[in-house]
């Protein structure tokens, strides 16, 4: 399928709604900042909304009951930075260099398969962005660049 202009708030919010049982049932206050005015990027929709799913599913399993969970979209120069922030329990300093690799993963078996941040990377490769985390104890943060038009 050719490209298309997306909105990002409006996957985001889309994909915020199909979790809600989720974040509910785990207590969890999520906050937005996601501006309507903000300018769509090219790209495809359905492959941005999968990245939003493996972030905020990475997000809900780090957090503790009543965690709490930040998305915010901006513009910075000629690009829309979109932050998935959570207040959980961190990615170690060793494990941070390894969790972008495929079947890396630290679930029990049957909870993770390692792949959500190998499909992410690619995606995000695809759109010509960039992805970032920085994360300790109780704090982490990803960090996606889309380059808009
Ligand atoms: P999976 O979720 O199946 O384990 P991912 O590729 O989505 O695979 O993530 C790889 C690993 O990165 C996870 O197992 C976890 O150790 C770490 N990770 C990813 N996101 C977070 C987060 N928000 N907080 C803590 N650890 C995370
Ligand atoms: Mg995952």
């Amino acid at each position: 399928a050719g490209k298309e202009w997306v909105h990002l708030p409006e996957g985001i919010r889309n994909t915020l709604m199909l979790f809600d049982h989720k974040l509910k049932n785990k207590h969890i206050t999520v906050r937005t900042e996601l501006p309507d005015d903000l300018p769509a990027v090219c790209g495809w929709a359905g492959e941005l909304n999968q990245v939003w799913t493996n972030l905020i599913d990475n997000a809900i399993d780090a957090l503790p009951d009543g965690g709490q969970l930040d998305i915010t979209s901006q513009l910075d120069r000629n690009f829309v930075l979109t932050k998935v922030i959570d207040n959980g329990f961190g990615i170690p300093d060793d494990v941070q260099d390894k969790i972008f690799e495929p079947f890396f993963t630290t679930k029990e078996i049957g909870k993770g398969t390692g792949l959500g941040l190998d499909i992410v990377q690619g995606i995000i490769k695809h759109h010509n962005g960039s992805i970032k985390v920085n994360s300790k104890p109780g704090r982490t943060e990803f960090s996606i660049c889309l380059p808009i038009q």
